[in-house]
């Protein structure tokens, strides 16, 4: 089960785990954009459903649960990958409604989705979480003051986890992506700086030196993080510039 797998991180984690032979179902608001992700994997041999979902919601959180266990009877693996950027202002401008909102879908969405699937896989004996964090943990980002906090307080779920469940089967862990060329740094850049105080050049310079990482290399990290090769690693955040992690999972992969 992927969460945000309509785009970027999590479509091409949705493809990586598909080619190892992965069931997989599919979360995301855009309903044609998971759709069309789903119908390019079917057509790969793939069994995929997409479920429409806004990952804050908890009834939308139990519809893909539901879904899921119709079509497939067990989920073994749950990446909470969906999150949002914005708001991208100073505290002091933002709008608290959006600012909550960012908090529902980065840190409640994962808390939503690990609570109902955890059930299930204390049942199985077996299960693999993966929370996409970020680097925004942290380190503090000037203007993005909620997508930090949320992705701080995901750390600590993760990490919060560890002692719970492991006698279950279950692991959690969690790791940073880096700066992935996706829409969420379209959106970083396309910030409108006359507008708003939050400075963008840190990510056009990024960009214009080439320097932001491919989707497909935070895939094979998830595929490594849910493969047996993280087996004896729970409550972990891993980091894309741990060379060290990379180099292993270059090798395990291979
Ligand atoms: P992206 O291309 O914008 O994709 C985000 C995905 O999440 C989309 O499928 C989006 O679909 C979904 N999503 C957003 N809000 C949702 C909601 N309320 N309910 C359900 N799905 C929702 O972003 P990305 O870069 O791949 O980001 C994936 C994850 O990596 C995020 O957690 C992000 O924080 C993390 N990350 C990214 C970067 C980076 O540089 N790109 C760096 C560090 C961490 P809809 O909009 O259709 O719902």
């Amino acid at each position: 089960m992927i969460t945000g797998a309509g785009r970027g991180i999590g479509a091409a984690t949705a493809a990586r785990l598909a080619a190892a032979g992965a069931r997989l179902v599919l979360a995301a608001r855009s309903e044609d954009e998971i759709g069309a992700v789903g119908e390019m994997l079917r057509k790969q041999g793939a069994s995929v459903i997409a479920v429409q979902a806004d990952v804050s919601d908890a009834a939308s959180a139990e519809e893909v649960m539901e879904a899921a266990l119709e079509e497939f009877d067990r989920v073994d693996i749950l990446v909470n990958n969906a999150g949002i950027i914005w708001p991208l202002e100073e505290v002091a401008d933002v709008d608290p409604e959006e600012w909550l909102y960012n908090i529902l879908v980065n840190l409640g969405g994962p808390l939503l989705f690990t609570r109902n699937i955890l059930p299930l896989m204390l049942d199985q004996g077996y299960g693999r979480i993966v929370n996409v964090s970020s680097h925004g943990a942290i380190t503090p980002i000037a203007g993005a003051s909620a997508y930090c906090a949320a992705k701080a307080g995901l750390d600590m779920v993760t990490r919060a986890s560890r002692w719970k469940w492991r006698a279950g089967g279950i692991t959690v862990n969690g790791f940073y992506p880096g700066m992935v060329d996706t829409a969420m740094q379209e959106d970083i850049r396309s910030v409108d700086t006359s507008e708003s105080r939050f400075d963008t050049s840190y990510y056009h310079d990024a960009h214009a030196r080439g320097e932001l990482l491919p989707a497909s290399l935070s895939a094979d990290l998830v595929y490594w993080l849910v493969g047996p090769w993280s087996r004896s690693h729970n409550g972990e955040i891993f980091r894309v510039e741990d060379e060290a992690w990379r180099e292993r999972v270059r090798s395990d992969l291979a």
